[in-house]
C-alpha cells in the first residue's frame, strides 16, 4: 500500500494512493495522524470500498508526518559518493541526525537561506520507516513499516564549520520527505535512486551499491538503543551531489530538484 498525508479544503487526512486516486481512510482509523497509525504497531484494518475517494490531483500531498525525534541519517554509504567527498571518516559508519523541524513535504519549497550558506546541496536517499519498536533487532523485516524518498538537503559550508553535521543539515525545509510511504510488499529490491536538477541527471545509483545494507544499518543502530515506531532512517546518497562536481555546482533560487526511486514515485521541490 501507498500511505500518504494530504490536505483538502483545509483539512488534513490520511490517504491510500491507488493509481490516480487517493482514498480517505482517516475516519476508519479515527485519526488524521499517520505517525499515530504507525505507532499503534498493528496492521490497520481498513476497507477502501467505503472510503471517500478523490483524484490525487485534487488534493495537496504533505509530508507523510513529522517525526517526534530527529531523523537518523547514514553518511558515506555509497563507494562512489565517498570518493567524490572529502575522505575524512571514510571507512567508518557515519551517523548523524536532522532536526524534525526541517521536515517538509513533496512540492514544498526549500528555503535557499542565502544569509547562512553559499553552498546549498541535495542528496537523494531511500528512507526506512520503522514500524515496530525494538532493541537489538535481529529480524529486521519485522520492524519496517515501509519506505519513502528523502532529500538530505545540506549547507556544505555550514556542515564543515562545526565538528558535527547537525546544523548544516537542519535548517528549516532541509528535509523534504514523500510523496508517500510504500509498504515492503509492493517493492522488489534493488531500487534505483535518481536525482535531477532542472531536468538534468545528477545522481543515479541502486540500493545494492550500499556499503552497509539496510539490515546491517538497523542491526547496528538498534544495538543497545531502542528504535521506535515512526523513527525515520535515511540510508545515504549515491554519487553525483553538486559538491562533487568539478567545479562544484550548488543549488540556486528557482532550481527544481526531483528525486525518484523505483516504486516510490518522485519527490519534487523548488528552491526559493
Ligand atoms: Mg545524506
Amino acid at each position: 500500500m501507498k500511505w500518504c498525508t494530504y490536505e483538502r479544503d483545509g483539512e488534513t487526512a490520511i490517504g491510500i494512493v491507488d493509481g490516480m486516486n487517493v482514498y480517505d481512510v482517516s475516519n476508519q482509523l479515527h485519526t488524521n495522524s499517520l505517525l499515530e497509525v504507525i505507532a499503534r504497531e498493528f496492521e490497520p484494518d481498513i476497507d477502501l470500498d467505503v472510503a471517500p475517494v478523490y483524484p490525487i490531483d485534487a488534493v495537496t500531498l504533505l509530508a507523510p508526518y513529522r517525526p517526534l525525534k530527529n531523523v537518523i541519517c547514514i553518511g558515506k554509504n555509497y563507494e562512489e559518493h565517498v570518493k567524490e567527498m572529502d575522505t575524512a571518516g571514510a571507512g567508518k559508519l557515519v551517523i548523524f541526525t536532522k532536526a524534525p523541524t526541517s521536515v517538509v513535504g513533496p512540492e514544498a519549497v526549500v528555503e535557499r537561506h542565502p544569509e547562512l550558506t553559499d553552498q546549498l546541496d541535495y542528496e537523494g536517499e531511500l528512507a526506512v520507516i520503522i514500524g515496530k519498536s525494538g532493541r537489538d533487532i535481529e529480524h529486521v523485516a519485522d520492524h519496517i513499516f515501509g519506505y519513502t524518498i528523502l532529500n538530505d538537503i545540506t549547507a556544505r559550508d555550514v556542515q564543515k564549520q562545526h565538528v558535527q553535521f547537525f546544523r548544516g543539515k537542519s535548517f528549516d525545509t532541509f528535509c523534504p520527505i514523500g510523496p508517500y510511504i510504500v509498504t515492503p510488499d509492493e517493492l522488489s529490491f534493488p531500487l534505483t535512486i535518481e536525482t535531477k536538477v532542472n531536468g538534468q541527471n545528477r545522481q543515479s545509483g541502486t540500493t545494492d551499491e550500499m556499503i552497509r545494507p539496510i539490515e546491517e544499518l538497523i542491526r547496528t543502530l538498534s544495538t543497545g538503543m531502542t528504535l521506535e515506531a515512526g523513527d525515520i532512517i535515511a540510508t545515504g546518497t549515491p554519487a553525483g551531489v553538486g559538491h562533487g562536481m568539478k567545479p562544484p555546482v550548488y543549488l540556486q533560487t528557482g532550481d527544481t530538484v526531483e528525486v525518484s526511486i523505483t516504486g516510490l514515485g518522485t519527490l519534487r521541490n523548488v528552491i526559493v
